[in-house]
């Protein structure tokens, strides 16, 4: 009984880690938002990337990041935002 403790309890630790580690990406994942909600637009906001006054318009690429929303100046910043958000967020 010993010994089959001992092959799951390191197979048990290794599934929680795994668990925690795929949340901490999951929060590290930023998503294209395919339209800003209503209360966005005509709202000025910083350019994700560059830092630049944006004013929110429907056609205002944005993304989600950790449940906050963010708008760009064009989509190409957009999508490199989306593809590493930490690089662009103040922790
Ligand atoms: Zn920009």
């Amino acid at each position: 009984m010993k010994k089959l403790l001992l092959i799951i309890l390191p197979i048990l630790i290794g599934l929680a880690t795994a668990t925690s580690d795929f949340a901490a990406d999951q929060s590290a994942i930023a998503t294209v938002l395919s339209a800003p909600p209503a209360a966005d637009i005509g709202t000025k906001t910083k350019c994700g990337v560059c830092g630049m006054n944006v004013r929110v318009k429907a056609s205002t690429p944005g993304a989600v990041y950790q449940g906050k929303d963010y708008y760009f100046c064009d989509a190409n910043e957009r999508d490199a935002f989306v593809q590493s958000p930490s690089m662009y967020v103040k922790k």
